[in-house]
């Protein structure tokens, strides 16, 4: 492939998602061509209109479980589905997101030989036995639960990304990712971040699943983007995997009054069972990310959380407008 100079063309595939369209933003403003490929299953036009002006931004409404021929030089492979009720209310389609379009996005980046990196997660250590989360952890997986789907599917991607690297010489970059917030989070996405802020917002009872003890680490998006363009800018040898999170642990009780402090609402707090094979904790070990891409998030979890705050208002004061 012909490349005139040192801007890449680079396709990323759940491009219209939460962290995609962020990802897209910054390869633009670093002077990159993007190509977003999405099926717009929980993406929406509404995350990257302001980039559709751009001539170096293209999308194809395309869904990855199918052939992809294209031409670039790098492939971020983002797409599926990332909350439990998305990636839950079809579950099928989700392991093939995982399965099936791996092997598509492997398949391109093998015909192109360049280099592909994989959006994983630190679901792939399921129910955590051992704590904070290193890579060379295996995890504690349900394979038949409501989140295998996602977990099991992640996990196989893993090993066909590893598969690839092996048989075919690819270079393969894997980052587990841990749970990452900012603005645009949907508003109905039934993650906790957005949840807890948009009812503490509509001054509704904040739902607490459980007791609140269970423990989430939680990155602000800024931080996983810089990470993951490290990531793909590593050395060949550098395969990952990786964590990328933010190692600041709170419990799901503290998050909910901390978000009621930004937000001064006068929401109470309400109790409802815990979803089934819920991680009790969650932590990232990242002494292999600071080492090998210098890289540590900077953002605190207030700051994150007020400019989530920040968003979700004026997303509301521009609904009540019109
Ligand atoms: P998201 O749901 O906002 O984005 C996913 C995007 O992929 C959407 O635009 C969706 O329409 C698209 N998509 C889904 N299936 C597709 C298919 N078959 N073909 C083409 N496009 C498809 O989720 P997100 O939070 O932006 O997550 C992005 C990636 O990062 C996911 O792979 C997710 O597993 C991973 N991840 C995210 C987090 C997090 O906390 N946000 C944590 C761990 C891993
Ligand atoms: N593939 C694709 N785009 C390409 C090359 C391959 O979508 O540019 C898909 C193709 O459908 C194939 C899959 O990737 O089934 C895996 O490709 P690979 O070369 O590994 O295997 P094979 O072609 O032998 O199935
Ligand atoms: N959670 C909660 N209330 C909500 C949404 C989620 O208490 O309205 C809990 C959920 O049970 C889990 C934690 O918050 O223990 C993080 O949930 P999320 O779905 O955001 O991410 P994941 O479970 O995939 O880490």
């Amino acid at each position: 492939m012909i490349n005139y100079d040192s801007s890449k063309r680079i396709l990323v595939t759940g491009g219209a998602g939460f962290l995609g369209s962020h990802l897209c933003e910054k390869l633009l403003s670093d002077g990159h061509e993007v190509i977003c490929v999405d099926n717009f299953y929980t993406g929406r036009k509404s995350n990257i209109i302001h980039l559709l002006k751009n001539p170096y931004f293209e999308v194809i409404r395309h869904d990855i479980c199918f052939p992809l021929y294209v031409e670039v030089d790098e492939i971020y492979n983002l797409a599926c589905p990332a909350s439990p009720v998305h990636y839950q209310s079809d579950a099928v389609q989700t392991t093939k997101t995982s399965v099936h379009g791996s092997i598509n996005m492997l398949g391109l980046a093998k015909r192109l030989k360049i280099r592909i990196l994989q959006a994983s997660t630190s679901e792939v250590y399921g129910n955590p036995e051992v704590h904070p989360q290193k890579e060379d952890y295996w995890g504690n997986v349900n394979p038949i639960g409501r989140r295998s789907c996602y977990d099991e599917g992640k996990r196989c991607a893993e090993t066909l990304f590893f598969d690839y690297y092996h048989q075919n010489g690819l270079q393969v970059k894997v980052a587990r990712i841990f749970n990452t917030y900012g603005p645009r989070m949907y508003p109905n996405d039934g993650r906790v971040v957005s949840n807890f802020i948009v009812q503490a917002l509509k001054n509704q009872n904040i739902t607490i699943y459980g007791d609140g003890r269970q423990t989430r680490s939680f990155c602000y998006v800024d931080d996983l983007i810089d990470g993951l363009i490290r990531l793909m800018s590593s050395p060949d040898d550098f395969t990952g995997p990786v964590n990328l999170g933010n190692p600041n642990e709170i419990s799901i009780r503290q998050l909910a009054e901390k978000i009621l402090d930004i937000t001064e609402s006068d929401s109470t707090i309400d109790f409802a069972p815990l979803p089934t094979d819920d991680p009790v904790r969650r932590k990232p070990d990242i002494t292999l990310a600071e080492n090998s891409l210098r890289w540590h998030p900077k953002i605190s979890l207030f700051e994150g959380l007020q400019k989530t705050v920040d968003y979700f208002r004026s997303l509301f004061k521009g609904r009540d407008k019109k």
